[in-house]
């Protein structure tokens, strides 16, 4: 028997494109996978022929963890678990052949029969066969030894094996997705407003994935807003973290604030005033801690806080760009997003959100400017804004 290797090969897609930056983010993509992988063993990280290579210099019992983790980094377009070996022996095709049905051997212990192709690649010229031969050598050989168990299909098969050529061999064939996307820390960070609804976890997860570092607020009126809300939104920044690396919550207890908007305010224009000050607050928590833009889940039309008019209002008393990655999306979409990234299930825990406790019966769809202003009135906006930002507590995740 011949020893082979098990290594994981990561492939990137966009920063390939990245002209004269191209050092700096793959460097920054590499980092991420290095501090992703920290926890779950010790590895060799390589970056050859624009693949990355993942090598683990101690035993692995369970490739699985791994290869979840190399996928959920942001950059990463898919990963294969790989066999490699054959440094010396690599032009003995009695090696690969037998490598290859050891391969198989495992896929079919695994159930029942299947359709196949062999996929070659050959990028060292001087290997005895061509790509088309080494396809047609071991395909015969691999239905010779389970003709029961293969069956050839060069269109649709259950499975593709593939084989590389480089100074080694490699085979594989399975290949997982990535989430795409560019290295968080290759463009800049944001302070998301992370309440514990649907969207904003997913507005986060958009863009970390355009390779933003993120950190969050999240505005808590307690007692009207329990601690198991408060709980909610630090388990999704937990999750987004999956994604985003490293990320601070910085909780602003908005309770005072809120009682005195209600008091003040219209009822009509209570989310308004209410969704103002957040945005204030926010944008100097972000100032504070060097992030130039603030996130919002907020998607066009879908409710009433969220109208153009609304969103103007809002927009206005922001100093920093709002981005609202979502704005141009259905629910549906959004909630399917949630579902893939793994937040939906939290978010769709029943504790209420501070926007919801105070919400009016019947809020103006179309606030003005001046409507904001009104209801604004006689309140010592610059005071309050002081008010939320005293007694912050942060949690790092
Ligand atoms: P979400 O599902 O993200 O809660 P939503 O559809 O419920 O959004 P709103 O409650 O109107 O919409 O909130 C719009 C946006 O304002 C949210 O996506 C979030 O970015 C921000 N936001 C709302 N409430 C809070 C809060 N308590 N703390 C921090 N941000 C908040
Ligand atoms: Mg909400």
């Amino acid at each position: 028997m011949f020893d082979h290797q098990e290594i994981i090969l990561a492939r990137f897609g966009e920063i390939a494109l990245k002209g004269l930056n191209r050092g700096q983010f793959e460097r920054r993509l590499i980092g991420n996978i290095k501090r992703r992988l920290q926890p779950l063993g010790r590895f060799a990280i390589e970056l050859r022929q624009s693949r990355i290579w993942i090598e683990p210099v101690e035993e692995i019992a369970d490739f699985e963890p791994i290869l979840a983790a190399v996928t959920s980094v942001f950059g990463i377009v898919s990963a294969s678990p790989v066999w490699r070996f054959g440094a010396e022996q690599r032009d003995d095709l009695q090696v690969l052949k037998t490598k290859a049905v050891e391969f198989i051997e495992q896929l079919i212990k695994e159930g029942g029969s299947f359709s196949f192709k062999v996929e070659s690649r050959r990028s060292d010229k001087r290997y005895p066969l061509t790509s088309p031969e080494i396809n047609i050598l071991l395909g015969g050989h691999l239905l010779q030894t389970f003709p029961d168990q293969l069956r050839v299909d060069v269109h649709q098969p259950d499975f593709v094996l593939y084989v590389e050529v480089r100074e080694q061999l490699y085979i594989y064939s399975r290949v997982v997705k990535g989430h795409k996307g560019l290295p968080v820390g290759t463009g800049g960070q944001g302070m998301l407003l992370l309440s514990g609804g649907i969207d904003s976890p997913v507005a986060g997860y958009m863009m970390a994935s355009r390779g933003m570092e993120l950190q969050a607020v999240y505005f808590h009126a307690f007692p009207f807003t329990g601690d198991q809300a408060k709980e909610k939104v630090i388990e999704l920044a937990k999750q987004l973290a999956v994604y985003a690396g490293r990320l601070r919550l910085h909780i602003v207890n908005f309770t005072d604030i809120q009682l005195i908007l209600r008091d003040h305010c219209p009822q009509d224009m209570l989310t308004i005033a209410m969704r103002r000050m957040m945005m204030r607050i926010a944008a100097r928590i972000a100032k504070a801690n060097g992030c130039r833009a603030l996130i919002t889940g907020e998607s066009l039309g879908q409710v009433a806080s969220q109208t153009l008019e609304a969103l103007c209002t809002t927009d206005v008393v922001s100093p920093i760009p709002v981005f609202r990655p979502l704005i141009g999306l259905d629910k549906d979409d959004i909630t399917q997003i949630a579902r893939r990234i793994g937040t939906y299930e939290t978010s769709i825990l029943p504790y209420e959100d501070c926007c919801t406790v105070f919400v009016a019966k019947h809020p103006k769809t179309k606030p003005t400017l001046a409507d904001a202003e009104i209801a604004e009135e006689g309140l010592d906006i610059d005071r309050l804004v002081e008010d939320g930002l005293v007694d912050l507590e942060e949690v790092r995740l």
